[in-house]
Formats: structure tokens, sequence, C-alpha cells
């Protein structure tokens, strides 16, 4: 049954308004197999059944309020441009950034250029530049010793991923250097923490064919959810890990995603 078809028949199964609801597929037969949620205006069925293919997802029209505030958040997104500061140099310039690099698999990330890093002077970190294309976002900065507080620290926009990679298939990641590391073999995104932020989606929908959550163990659950979120636009697994990626050689990371 083609995308329309689908479309035309789960409008007929739920009311209008916000849904967020679970019930027999009327494409396969499986029973509470199919979830259809509604948010704004955007209409998202998934049916769990292996067999099973219905899938999709439909925009809308947008309201009012809602065109109003893409537009004007747009024209905010133009106007702050990241100005690299004075303080970010080269990361040889301290064997403490390097030394990190290396030990957190990211030097090979920075070599092949899928990554742009830089040491910033002013507050002792390994610096990670976030870019769309060549547009610079901003930036995430990792403290090089146990007093630089927080450990991560976010410049600039905080609404675009760091992405390190070029291949059609994402992992998400908790952080910067687990992106780099896993950057050999996949493209890897960094969550900056354990849940998806809303700006993220669009992103990943656009950018990639396949996206891979591969989060600790301690954070399974929220693995599913990320995965919950996504499925409705993009083919999405959950790789659970006993150890981060950014520990892992590239021999290592090509054993575990082929497993
Ligand atoms: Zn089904």
């Amino acid at each position: 049954m083609n995308f329309s078809q689908q479309l035309n028949i789960i409008k007929t199964l739920v009311p209008s308004g916000e849904v967020d609801t679970r019930m027999d597929c009327p494409f396969c037969s499986g029973t509470n197999t199919l979830t259809i949620k509604r948010n704004n205006s955007d209409l998202l069925w998934y049916c769990f059944h292996a067999s099973c293919s219905a899938k999709g997802n439909h925009e809308g029209e947008m309201t009012m309020e809602q065109v109003i505030n893409t537009v004007v958040t747009k024209e905010k997104e133009k106007e702050k441009d990241f100005v690299i500061p004075k303080s970010f140099v080269s990361i040889f310039s301290t064997d403490k950034c390097t030394d990190y690099l290396k030990k957190n698999h990211c030097m090979e990330s920075y070599i092949q250029g899928n990554a742009e890093i830089k040491y910033d002077v002013k507050q002792n970190r390994a610096v990670f530049i976030i870019k769309e294309k060549e547009k610079i976002r901003g930036a995430v900065g990792r403290g090089l010793t146990s007093q630089v507080y927080p450990k991560w620290f976010m410049y600039g926009d905080k609404s675009y991923p760091f992405i390190s990679g070029d291949s059609d298939t994402a992992v998400l990641v908790e952080d910067c250097a687990s992106a780099c590391a896993v950057s050999e073999t996949h493209t890897g995104v960094a969550l900056m923490g354990t849940s998806l932020p809303d700006s993220y989606i669009p992103v990943l929908k656009k950018k990639f064919k396949k996206v891979i959550v591969a989060l600790d163990r301690d954070a399974t659950t929220k693995a599913f959810d990320i995965s919950n979120q996504l499925r409705y636009y993009i083919p999405t697994e959950v790789k659970i890990l006993e150890e981060d990626l950014k520990y892992f050689d590239k021999t290592q990371i090509e054993r575990l995603f082929n497993d």
C-alpha cells in the first residue's frame, strides 16, 4: 500500500487534535502493533510488526502561529553567526590537548578532516567545532583537567549537533569524542547527553538514510525513547554499549557494528 493510501486510512482511525495511541494494525492485522501520533500538524504512524511496512509521517498545514514561529526563529538564527574566539588555537599548542584526543580516538577524525578541533587556551578545553556544511554554528569544549567545570561546555548555538564523518548511516552517541571515534566507519552525531533535542530531528532526516542509537547500558531506556521519536522518519536501530565508543579503535568499532 502506498503512502497516500496509508495516510487516508490512518486519518479515518483517529480523531483530530492531539493523538498518541496504539491499536490493532489494519494493514497487517497485528494485535496492538500500530502507533499513531499527532503533534501540532504532524501525523505519524508506525507498526511494530516485523513483516509490516506501515510507517509514515505527514506534515500538515501549519497554523499561522507555527508559521510565525518558524520564520521568526529562522531570522534570529541568521543573525548569530558564531565567530571563533581568539583563544581557540591549534590543538598542537599543548600536549594536554593532543594526549586527550589520542586517548579518546579523535586524532584520526581530525587528520582525515572529519572534525575541526581546537584548543581553548582561556578555558583549557579541547574544542570541537560545530559546522553545518561550511558554516560554523558553535562549538563544544571538553575540560582537560578535573578542575575545569562543567566538564563539557557549549559555545554559541545549541540547536545544531556536532557531526563527524561522511557516511549516510548516523550513529548517535553521547559526546563529541565518541562521535569522532565512530567517524572512521560511520558518521558520529553527538547528543551531548542521552536525549534527542527536537532541533536535531530535521537535520537527521535530511542527512541520513539510517540511524543507530548507540548509548551505554545505563541509558537503555533513553536509547529506546530516541528510537521511538526517530523511526517515523528514518530506519532506526538501537545498539546498547558496554563501554563508550571513544575507548574503541577502528577495528573494535567495526567488530561491534558487524555483530
Ligand atoms: Zn502492521
